[in-house]
């Protein structure tokens, strides 16, 4: 049995994906080829595509006005792309500010227009300190000429999510950094212009983004976008104006495909819970350990937790190798501990992590 692998990304995907990768690796059903071997235009990776995308369209229930584009350059590459395209209606853009992602997104917009802070759970200016809440909507502030709005539905580092979406006017779409939740539960499209996620969370290889964009944000890209990135020209050309990042986006299929088998995102989004609640529950009843998020916005895919006893994490941390119990050590940003549970991880694995926690704080405490 392979050890369980809490890495916050690049991230375990499921042991049947990689197998049936490893079977069709030097020849795909028949083609002769490898999918990492076939030309983009080719029949065979032609339907490759098409299935991916029309089984993600399928698990989502994307609208047929929206786009669904694979791109690259990840998470933060969006965080340029999305203001490139989406800013020039106003030439502004708004943030809720809840953790290291989302800071980092306005920054990065702030080179293609005014950016403005309309709400942020930050206590403190200069030292880190962890986040540890989400800014009730009501004291949000948010300009009404912004072209939009930004959030980040899960902060990965932090361990905060988002279950409730904003209402917002009507003239200002909402776009959403859903790299580190996408797919781990239903989600209602049409409340959003714009989605995008890196795919090395909860989606497949690293090197691929999904973005699901409103038709009519498509096309706005201000001058200096460049080609590739500019979301007309993406969808225009079935995003293959550049050779797209082929196996990440056969992988990416055959993860759906998993999905889809495991029943869907209803059924994901069950077992997502049953896994989280587990892990809190480990954690709330121990005085040895703890996490510090509000239950209100505790994320269900990224658990950061630390030991009371932070002398004792080496220990921690060699002993849950030794158990099968792999890349549980939290992000240098806020330390501690930090167990991952996407949907590639199996709840035997957190319960695996909850006897590994038991087992050592009676040993230690
Ligand atoms: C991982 C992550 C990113 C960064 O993705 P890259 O692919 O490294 O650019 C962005 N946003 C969130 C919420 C993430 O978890």
């Amino acid at each position: 049995m392979r050890p369980y692998n809490f890495s916050a990304g690049p991230a375990t995907l499921p042991q049947a994906v990689l197998q049936q990768a490893a079977d069709e690796m030097l020849d795909w059903q028949g083609s002769g080829m490898s999918v990492m071997e076939m030309s983009h235009r080719s029949k065979e990776f032609s339907s490759i595509y098409e299935h991916a995308e029309q089984t993600l369209r399928e698990l989502l229930a994307v609208p047929g006005h929206y786009k669904i584009l694979f791109m690259q350059g990840g998470g933060l590459a969006e965080n340029a792309i999305v203001p490139l395209n989406l800013i020039h209606r106003t030439g502004k853009a708004d943030f809720i500010i809840t953790g290291s992602w989302s800071a980092k997104s306005l920054n990065e917009a702030r080179k293609y227009g005014d950016v403005h802070e309309a709400a942020s759970n930050s206590s403190s200016h200069g030292h880190y300190k962890p986040r540890t809440w989400l800014p009730s909507q009501e004291t949000w502030k948010i300009r009404q000429d912004a072209a939009y709005l930004h959030i980040c539905g899960n902060e990965t580092i932090d361990g905060i999510e988002f279950f409730e979406w904003p209402c917002l006017p009507e003239q200002i779409p909402l776009v959403v950094d859903a790299s580190s939740h996408i797919l781990s539960r239903p989600l209602d499209v049409s409340r959003f212009g714009l989605i995008f996620a890196g795919a090395q969370k909860n989606i497949g290889p690293a090197g691929l983004t999904i973005v699901i964009v409103r038709e009519d944000l498509i096309g706005h890209a201000l001058p200096v976008c460049p080609s590739a990135f500019d979301y007309k020209i993406v969808a225009d050309n079935n995003s293959m104006f550049n050779t797209p990042p082929t196996y990440a986006i056969y992988i990416a299929g055959l993860v759906f495909d998993w999905i889809k088998s495991c029943g869907g995102l209803r059924a994901i989004e069950q077992t997502n819970l049953s896994k989280a609640n587990l892990l809190y529950a480990a954690l709330d009843k121990s005085s040895f350990y703890h996490n510090p998020v509000d239950p209100q916005c505790r994320s269900r895919m990224n658990i950061p937790f630390f030991l009371k006893d932070p002398s004792r994490n080496e220990a921690f941390l060699s002993g849950a190798r030794e158990a099968g119990l792999l890349q549980l050590k939290g992000h240098k940003s806020v330390g501690g501990m930090r167990a991952s549970l996407y949907n590639a991880m199996p709840l035997a694995g957190v319960q695996s992590l909850v006897h590994y926690l038991e087992d050592f704080e009676k040993r230690h405490a």
